[in-house]
């Protein structure tokens, strides 16, 4: 059986895209069997991925709407000439394009419309170890897909004055998912991202996040490093593109603490 997650934060630009297509490198990487689902229209996990989003024959759109299965739209991840390297292991991709905008006004009208991806996930469960899940930045009808599909919630997160209080959103919609729709769901942990031990402020809600949430606070730590931010111009993963860097070593070090953590789920 899969393990299935989603990597979800209502906020923008905190490192949603990047925590997902470099934890999906990292554990193909490891040997995990992985298939990313990009479920925001803006298709950056699927360009991050190698994967063109303006070429998909199929997308996660069609996937919604049952106009096509997962074993059919899927692509696999595109390295082009860095697959010569060494240890860079593939990954499935379930490809997102502005297509999937219109989704959530066209899901309303139709059965089970939170239960869709969960249905499409079922029939290729035996296919993969793990299935990331990358959100949009919304509580929306996508997110929700997200959130009744899968065992548990990534949340990225940057340690800023804010980050606590904007987790309270999140925290409770997650909880209302769990009592109501997905029993199973639950927060895996969250992973402080962009991380600068530089600066005070950045080590005080690094702290105070270990006092609240204790060991739901993932140990790795992933930098902010330069090397994350260039590597989608290129259509990789900073995993891919540059394996030794700082952030892409700490997300080798993040794969690996999440089999491990696997071990107790
Ligand atoms: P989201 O998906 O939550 O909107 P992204 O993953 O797209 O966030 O990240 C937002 C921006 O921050 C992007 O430009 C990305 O390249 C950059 N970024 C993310 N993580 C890091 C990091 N660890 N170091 C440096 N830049 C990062
Ligand atoms: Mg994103």
């Amino acid at each position: 059986m899969s393990k299935i997650f989603c990597v979800a934060n209502q906020k923008g630009g905190v490192g949603k895209t990047t925590t997902t297509i470099n934890l999906a490198a990292a554990l193909a990487a490891i040997g995990q069997r992985v298939l990313m689902v990009d479920l925001d229209p803006q298709g950056n996990a699927t360009m991050g991925s190698g994967v063109d989003k303006r070429k998909l024959t199929h997308s996660v759109y069609d996937v919604l709407l049952a106009e096509a299965d997962i074993a059919q739209a899927r692509v696999n991840s595109v390295w082009g000439e860095a697959a010569a390297k060494p240890n860079m292991a593939t990954y499935h991709v379930l490809g997102a394009n502005r297509d999937l905008a219109g989704a959530e006004v066209e899901l309303v009208n139709l059965d089970n419309r939170e239960m869709r991806l969960k249905a499409a996930l079922a029939k290729v469960d035996h296919e993969y170890d793990v299935v990331l899940i990358d959100c949009p930045p919304s509580l929306s009808m996508l997110t929700l897909n997200g959130l009744c599909s899968a065992h548990g919630v990534i949340v990225p997160m940057q340690c800023e004055y804010f980050a606590l209080e904007g987790l309270t959103d999140l925290v409770n919609t997650i909880k209302q998912v769990h009592a109501n729709l997905n029993h199973d769901l639950k927060i895996i942990g969250l992973l402080r991202v962009m991380f600068d031990p530089r600066i005070t402020l950045q080590q005080q809600v690094s702290d105070q996040l270990k006092g609240h949430f204790g060991d739901k606070v993932f140990n790795t730590l992933i930098p902010r490093n330069v090397r994350l931010a260039e590597a989608p111009s290129y259509g990789l993963p900073g995993v891919v593109f540059d394996p030794a860097a700082k952030g892409s070593q700490a997300f080798l070090e993040f794969a690996k603490e999440l089999v491990e953590r696997f071990k107790h789920f």
